[in-house]
């Protein structure tokens, strides 16, 4: 009879120390995030999109979600990847700036600015990655950076110039995501970016039959995604939640309007500012000379119908965007259908972002489908930063501080339990601090 203990307890202790033996994947919950940037919320409703009504009736849907403040690729990312407002992330604009030397770097070249990234906040890569989880990024603005010295263990940055809207290049990331990522690394969480289509949205508008095109592109990638999830045996394990940074509005042109040109404004003078931030769609920044801040403002609060402006103190508590160094003093925002102009008008997109994220053109899509998910769920619209603590929830993971809250999106799931934790992570969370505790 002891001997018969002895085998039990040895054949118990041994399953516990090593992992199962069998198919490579683990057992355990993973997540992919997939941002299709400046996808707006209502982008489906003009054009067949088989792939992603697929995908709301094998999962979940949000009428929208709404993008943190101001409605640009980068800083709306960050949020996504931290569950952080604007000003609490600190990715404040999608261009590095320096106020004493007056240069700035353009979005690309910004992404390899370690400091502007690296500054307090720690992307959900790194929070997984912390906690034994293995995580990888293909083109998520953010990758090219380390945090406190960490990077996602498995990325890939897009090279300069390249071209964001080539399918066949779309399908091969999908394929090495899903087949060399997920299944042969056995990664837990995965972001992808792809960059459309907000490229077309800005180029043609979002009203134009090349926007419809290109959205048809994306629907056929999510419909390639997920059989390629499947062709890859990862249906049961891998909850895949897709959205967007922020949407599109189509701008006002053609002297329809009177445009926003800051130095046609009476009483302003770009000889009053140290530093300013503008001709970058509709947001601005400025940084007046010592004793100069009231003169800028008095000369410009008022001084278009569509031009809003506020000195950073005053700014709506709402948009989550005042308190940070590395705003500056005044901050101004057109309207829907206008953009700022410096000295004389530089832009001629037909389409723009970065509005108010209450303007409904701002808002993205949403959609998430696993094992996770409950099965055609349509939710109340919320914020992207309860993003961050859903996606944590599904990977079993402690968030971070953050500025979201899981109760935001607890309707969309099946259990409000953490998925179940492999035997492995049972060892280190459990086990070892048995062992310790007896020392
Ligand atoms: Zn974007």
């Amino acid at each position: 009879m002891l001997w018969v203990v002895c085998v039990f307890l040895c054949v118990c202790a041994r399953s516990l120390a090593v992992p199962v033996a069998g198919p490579r994947i683990s057992s355990r919950s993973k997540v992919l995030l997939v941002s299709f940037d400046g996808f707006r919320w209502d982008y489906d409703r003009d054009v067949d999109t088989p792939h992603l009504d697929a995908m709301a009736r094998d999962g979940v849907k949000a009428p929208y979600v709404t993008p943190a403040f101001i409605t640009v690729t980068s800083p709306t990312h960050f949020t996504i990847l931290t569950g952080k407002y604007i000003e609490n992330h600190g990715v404040i604009h999608n261009m590095w700036f320096n106020t004493t030397t007056s240069e700035k770097k353009p979005y690309y070249q910004t992404q390899f600015v370690n400091e502007w990234w690296d500054n307090g906040s720690v992307p959900i890569w790194i929070t997984a990655q912390r906690q034994g989880l293995r995580a990888g990024s293909l083109h998520f603005p953010g990758t090219a950076s380390t945090y406190q010295g960490e990077s996602a263990e498995v990325s890939e940055v897009e090279p300069w110039f390249y071209n964001y809207s080539n399918e066949t290049a779309w399908r091969e990331n999908v394929d090495k995501v899903m087949g060399s990522w997920f299944r042969e690394k056995d990664l837990d969480f995965v972001s992808m970016y792809f960059g459309e289509p907000d490229s077309t949205g800005h180029k043609y508008g979002p009203d134009s039959p090349e926007r419809i095109e290109m959205v048809k592109q994306v629907d056929r990638t999510v419909g390639y995604l997920r059989n390629s999830a499947a062709s890859n045996g990862l249906t049961d394990h891998l909850n895949i939640i897709i959205t967007a940074d922020h949407g599109m509005t189509t701008v006002y042109r053609n002297g329809l309007v009177k445009e926003i040109t800051l130095s046609k404004i009476p009483g302003f003078s770009f000889r009053d500012l140290v530093f300013h931030l503008v001709d970058y769609g509709p947001t601005g920044m400025l940084l007046p000379k010592e004793g100069m801040l009231e003169k800028v403002y008095n000369a410009l609060k008022g001084a278009h119908p569509h031009l809003h402006v506020y000195k950073k103190e005053d700014m709506p508590s709402r948009l989550h965007f005042a308190n940070n160094a590395r705003i500056l003093p005044i901050i101004l925002w057109s309207d829907p259908g206008y953009v700022i102009n410096g000295y004389f008008p530089v832009q001629f997109n037909k389409g723009e972002h970065g509005f108010d994220n209450e303007n409904l053109d701002m808002k993205p899509f949403f959609r998430a489908v696993g094992p996770a998910f409950h099965k055609n769920l349509v939710v109340e619209p919320f914020e992207t930063v309860n993003i961050y603590p859903l996606m944590c929830h599904l990977l079993g993971i402690t968030p971070e501080p953050n500025d979201g809250h899981l109760g935001a999106t607890q309707a969309m799931l099946i259990s409000s339990e953490p998925p179940e934790v492999s035997h492995e992570r049972l060892c280190i969370t459990v086990i070892l601090p048995l062992l310790w505790g007896s020392l």
